[in-house]
């Protein structure tokens, strides 16, 4: 259990706020949001945002709030939210998923397609799963899964690249699952030609770990050029110095350009 000074960002009053192990845990990446309720320290409520190290960096008060119906035992008739919606906090929602999260994850609501969000934010799951939940309520139903991107295995590549463009510079975390799209539902046009130059580097990264074109079509072309087939070859891999770390890469290309030099006499003979 570890004790978190925390001070109103309204009224200054402050108190010490005792928060689980469990979640201290998990902030490895990112802050994790309090929510401070009315009550705990003031009258008043909002969002502190814990690091790691366990200091508040920022505190936010929601400009706008909606109270769920509280369950109480008078409440004999049917409870029209179930009990998982215990934990729907909107101001949550709304200072964490962007707009074009929430429209996005909508659409494809409509669609019927499945949803895959990417967050790091553990403490948000069952928020945004409840969030959703409520606002389909017997409407439209969903298929949501959230994992962190470590857990996130895909073709595309997870990386991030800065771009230096005359005086301006870009840096673009999350390359592929994050930068692309946004620039694409946002349009971003400034953001067109930084991502343009990545993906072109990411993309040659990306073949060096399965395939040795960089290697194998300078070496075919030097060969046909007139280059010793094992020289051109050798010659290509020393330039292709990330390709290069393919063991054999330089042998295979020069087979290649040995069998490129008799297609090349075959077609003249
Ligand atoms: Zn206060």
């Amino acid at each position: 259990m570890a004790k978190i000074e925390i001070r109103c960002p309204v009224c200054r009053k402050w108190n010490n706020i005792e928060i689980s192990d469990d979640l201290t845990k998990n902030v490895s990446k990112g802050l994790l949001a309090l929510n401070i309720a009315t009550g705990m320290i003031c009258e008043h409520s909002f969002i502190a945002y814990v690091d790691k190290n366990l200091i508040v960096r920022d505190c936010l008060v929601a400009d706008f709030k909606i109270e769920l119906q509280e369950k109480s035992s008078s409440q004999a008739t049917d409870e029209i939210i179930s009990p998982e919606m215990d934990v729907l906090k909107f101001d949550l929602i709304k200072l964490n998923l962007p707009d074009f999260l929430i429209v996005n994850v909508l659409r494809t609501i409509f669609l019927k397609k499945k949803i895959l969000i990417l967050s790091e934010e553990q403490f948000l799951y069952n928020h945004i799963i409840n969030f959703f939940k409520y606002i389909t309520h017997n409407t439209f139903e969903f298929d949501i899964s959230i994992i962190s991107e470590e857990d996130f295995w895909t073709f595309d590549a997870y990386c991030a690249s800065e771009v230096t463009i005359g005086d301006q510079h870009f840096k673009l975390d999350g390359l592929m699952n994050k930068v692309i799209p946004d620039a694409v539902l946002n349009k971003k046009k400034e953001l067109s030609f930084p991502i343009m130059i990545s993906t072109i580097t990411a993309q040659e990264l990306m073949y060096s770990g399965c395939c040795i074109l960089n290697i194998v079509v300078p070496a075919v072309m030097g060969a046909l050029l007139g280059v010793d087939p094992e020289k051109a070859s050798k010659m290509a891999a020393k330039g292709a110095w990330i390709n290069n770390t393919v063991p054999g890469a330089s042998e295979r290309a020069f087979e290649v350009a040995k069998k490129a030099l008799r297609i090349m006499k075959d077609l003249k003979d």
